[in-house]
């Protein structure tokens, strides 16, 4: 049914694929589809079908679906990282326990909805995008393919760099500290420091209150990855720092400063900033792959409501306190499929 010499790619970087690549690509990319109609036919809790095909540099493919045990958080799976986990078992079995460059190259991401039905194409949610976000198995070349069909009834197919969904996933922050450092504005950022009346001070203060926060740690910091955040809302600044249960679980301290200015203010309110300040690496410094001091997935979380694409994001970075905004640090927002 699709016509592979007629399928044109719609893409924001320059792009070549060979015509078997993409015969390939649709076939890998109906084979999602068929799986996500299939989850879907078996009964999904959630009431929705994904499925993704990934391949990985070494052009191993996996294909995976999404897994809902129940709708909470922690006991679901969606298909991009199923598929990623489908493909690393499968790379690791393969390369029979010796090392090996594990990286994902491309991810074929398809939903349940009827190809003869108009859709767009589907967008990882950030949750996923958190994984993304790491440097280990994904980097700046990882392409992400899916279908999509426009009001004319023609499909095509959409090819996105990781990096647009991502553009800040390499950049690290740092834990010292420096009262001097320049503030560099974007353009986004500036005009929602007027829109907000928010000017050069308060913006220092924010991240002032966020180092010292850091620096002035009550709870006991297990896991050896030290980070505080801070958000402005209402004209107050609420901070805390990341609680750790045990090194691998933690209360994220955005979601939890977030959760006190609900209680004090009720449920109508908006972030007007979001400060970060902490360890990017949870081991030494000479490891290779950073943790994160930024938590893709609590801003996935506080703007589905909370926040919006004009909230303004404050990083201490070697050189400069670096201010952007959510918009710019997640261009696309992943929309529910329900009422929020
Ligand atoms: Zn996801």
């Amino acid at each position: 049914m699709i016509n592979v010499n007629e399928l044109s790619i719609v893409s924001n970087f320059d792009f070549e694929l060979s015509n078997d690549e993409k015969k390939l690509i649709v076939e890998k990319l109906l084979e999602a589809h068929n799986l996500a109609v299939a989850n879907l036919d078996f009964g999904n809790i959630t009431n929705r079908g994904f499925a993704v095909n990934a391949c990985s540099q070494d052009g191993i493919w996996a294909l995976g679906t999404n897994f809902n045990n129940t709708r909470n958080e922690i006991s679901s799976i969606c298909a991009e990282r199923s598929a990623v986990m489908s493909l690393f078992n499968k790379s690791l079995i393969k390369n029979n326990s010796k090392i090996f460059n594990f990286k994902v190259k491309y991810l074929c991401m398809a939903q349940a909805i009827d190809l003869n039905k108009s859709f767009k194409s589907a967008v990882p949610c950030e949750d996923c995008l958190a994984w993304f976000n790491t440097c280990r198995f994904f980097d700046d070349e990882t392409i992400i393919f899916s279908f999509e069909k426009n009001e004319n009834e023609k499909i095509i197919l959409q090819a996105t760099k990781l990096i647009e969904y991502l553009p800040y996933r390499n950049l690290l922050t740092s834990n010292v500290y420096n009262e001097n450092k320049e503030i560099k504005y974007t353009d986004a950022a500036s005009k929602s420091m007027s829109k907000f009346d928010i000017d050069e001070e308060k913006i220092k203060e924010i991240l002032f209150l966020t180092y010292q926060n850091y620096k002035d740690i009550t709870c006991k910091n297990i896991s050896n990855q030290n980070i505080s955040c801070s958000i402005y809302v209402n004209n107050k600044i609420y901070s805390s720092n990341k609680t750790d249960w045990t090194k691998r679980w933690f209360i994220e301290p955005l979601e939890y400063n977030l959760k006190q200015a609900i209680e004090e203010n009720s449920d109508n309110i908006h972030i007007d900033v979001v400060s970060y300040f902490g360890d990017e690496f949870s081991g030494s410094k000479d490891e290779k792959f950073n943790d994160g001091v930024v938590s893709i997935k609590s801003l996935g979380r506080i703007r589905q409501k909370y926040a919006k694409s004009d909230t303004i994001i404050v990083l201490n970075l070697d050189n400069c306190i670096f201010v952007t905004t959510v918009g710019e640090f997640l261009p696309k927002k992943f929309v529910q499929g329900y009422k929020i």
